[in-house]
């Protein structure tokens, strides 16, 4: 093994029965080899350095070049996305190293209204003419077409943060291909288990793991994810020098979030389905977007590539901004807070953060669904509401 080079997922220790459904893989992915005495779980280790073997990069030396806690999160996550994954310290440091890819001046193609991070990174980099950024409507895959000559990179996020539209992963892939694109999709909002874009087409995946993937508001990680080893050890290898690696509590907490990530999903997505079933019977609330709803723009393809609508939504107070702002600060349950995708339901007007994008109304909140019990959210949405 090669702590500098390791593929990270190679280990045999770790595959998977064929047999086995993602909900049980999630529970077993990346553990150690099943050995008397051998902890069911990777043990945490602090450490910068480790003792140094004879030949460099036969053994874990350095913990910016690889640790033994992120390998096994890698295992899982690839195996889980069809591909090898390089795990990150963050979602945004995962994005950084995906757009590091695209030769100076090179076109990237990439939604008018994705997660404010990526807006803000993708518009600093064609400032300083780092990148050509076209800027596209996702959900319309027409004009997503006329925008792919001569691109590099084609970045889908679907369904998008925080307008939950969703983008032809399979047209829009196959189209990119045949003008020479890459294609990315951030699959944070959809999970593994509720989408695969590699088995859709794309290039690469990504993920914030800080959110469902880690599921408990404790962590910050990403990863991303290609089916191209060549490719995954050259992004390996950047990150040693980006010094972008996760830190192994990070990495632990993210895999053991990932365990119950079946269960976590599950619950969260129909109490979302239901949310939204709800909230569009409310005279209080204009628009609901969910990717679930068959009222949805999104629906029709949300069910040829999603398992579900997923556990976010978005909805816009009738009355405007200053009651939705007020919405947010109202709820008992409901936590005011920033991110998504906690075991706590999480509620939040984007539009109060100067980076988010004019296409998201002043008057919209999202909501990240939980776990909790679905009457307990629905009253303390509709007692804030009134
Ligand atoms: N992608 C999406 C869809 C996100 O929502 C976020 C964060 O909210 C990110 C990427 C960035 O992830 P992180 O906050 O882990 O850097």
């Amino acid at each position: 093994m090669c702590a500098a080079t390791h593929s990270g997922n190679d280990d045999g220790a770790h595959d998977r029965d064929p047999t086995w459904s993602m909900d049980t893989a999630v529970v077993h992915l990346g553990r150690p080899p099943r050995e008397p005495g051998a902890p069911l779980n990777i043990p945490m280790e602090p450490a910068s350095t480790f003792h140094a073997a004879d030949s460099p990069g036969d053994v874990f030396e350095y913990a910016r070049d690889g640790t033994r806690a992120a390998e096994a999160f890698e295992t899982a996550i690839g195996d889980l996305e069809g591909g090898t994954a390089v795990s990150y310290s963050s979602g945004m440091a995962a994005a950084t190293a995906m757009l590091d890819r695209v030769p100076l001046g090179g076109v990237v193609v990439a939604p008018r209204s994705c997660y404010a991070g990526v807006s803000a990174r993708l518009l600093y980099l064609a400032k300083h003419q780092r990148i050509t950024l076209r800027s596209v409507d996702i959900a319309d895959t027409d004009s997503v077409l006329k925008a792919l000559p001569d691109a590099h990179l084609l970045w889908l996020e679907s369904p998008t943060n925080p307008l939950l539209q969703v983008a032809d992963i399979f047209a829009l892939t196959e189209a990119a291909h045949s003008v020479g694109a890459q294609v990315l999709c951030d699959n944070t909002f959809a999970t593994p288990l509720g989408q695969r874009p590699l088995s859709l087409g794309a290039d690469f995946v990504l993920h914030s793991a800080t959110k469902f993937i880690g599921g408990h508001s404790d962590l910050l990680a990403g990863v991303l994810v290609t089916a191209d080893p060549e490719v995954s050890a050259e992004l390996r290898h950047t990150r040693i020098t980006l010094g972008s690696m996760p830190g192994t509590l990070e990495v632990f907490l993210a895999l053991r979030g990932l365990r119950t990530l079946a269960l976590r999903w599950s619950r969260a997505q129909a109490s979302a389905a239901s949310l939204a079933e709800r909230l569009v019977a409310h005279p209080a609330v204009s628009r609901v977007r969910y990717p679930g709803l068959s009222t949805d723009p999104g629906f029709a393809l949300a069910q040829r590539q999603m398992n579900g609508g997923g556990a976010v939504l978005s909805v816009e107070v009738a009355a405007g901004a200053e009651a939705a702002q007020r919405l947010c600060s109202r709820t008992r349950l409901w936590v005011h807070s920033t991110s998504l995708g906690g075991v706590e339901s999480l509620i939040e007007r984007r539009r109060r953060w100067p980076a988010e994008t004019s296409e998201v109304p002043e008057s919209l909140v999202r909501l990240s669904v939980g776990i909790e019990d679905v009457e307990d959210l629905w009253n303390d949405l509709i007692a804030a509401l009134a």
